[in-house]
């Protein structure tokens, strides 16, 4: 369903008050923390269908916070010198998922995050769960994966991906 108005004001509420926290921090340059890389090629593929199939179960702590903090937006700041709080804020309002999840993340929509790695915590950037951490973590990448999401004691739905070409 489309994000109610009163979440998305909770969340400007909370970008303004992360904002004001980094004004005030003594030293803003030590709160900017080095950006995680996103995924690239297969790994990425699998990651993407396999958070679309699941729905984002670990983003439903996300709420209208988004794990966003002072250290976000002093990396954000540092990486957009230009942009003042009002389009920061704007970034975000915009990035927000048309149809989302009640209770869930704002930016959290049936295809997954819709919050551009950029604009992400840390903590969002750098997070797998265990299933998606014992893929990534194979010295040799699979040529075929087969995901399964689980919801609760039944199966939610299954993907087979290949990194080979068809046929
Ligand atoms: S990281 Fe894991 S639990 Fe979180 S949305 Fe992706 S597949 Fe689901
Ligand atoms: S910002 Fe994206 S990755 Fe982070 S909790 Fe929200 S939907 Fe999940």
């Amino acid at each position: 369903m489309p994000p109610a108005a009163k979440r998305v004001r909770a969340l400007k509420r909370h970008l303004v008050a992360a904002m004001r926290d980094l004004r005030e921090a003594k030293r803003p340059d030590r709160l900017v923390q080095p950006r995680t890389s996103a995924l690239e090629g297969f790994a990425a593929e699998v990651v993407r269908a396999g958070c679309a199939l699941c729905q984002g179960a670990c983003c439903r702590g996300g709420g209208t916070h988004a794990y966003l903090d002072e250290r976000t937006m002093a990396r954000v700041r540092a990486e957009r010198p230009e942009a003042d709080a009002r389009a920061i804020l704007r970034l975000y309002t915009e990035a927000v998922a048309p149809l989302g999840f009640v209770d869930s993340c704002l930016f959290h929509g049936p295809a997954g995050c819709t919050l551009p790695q950029p604009l992400r915590s840390e903590l969002c950037n750098r997070y797998y769960c265990n299933g998606l951490h014992d893929f990534l973590k194979e010295k040799d990448e699979p040529e075929t994966v087969c995901i399964v999401a689980r919801r609760g004691a039944a199966i939610g739905g299954r993907v087979v991906l290949s990194r080979l070409p068809a046929g």
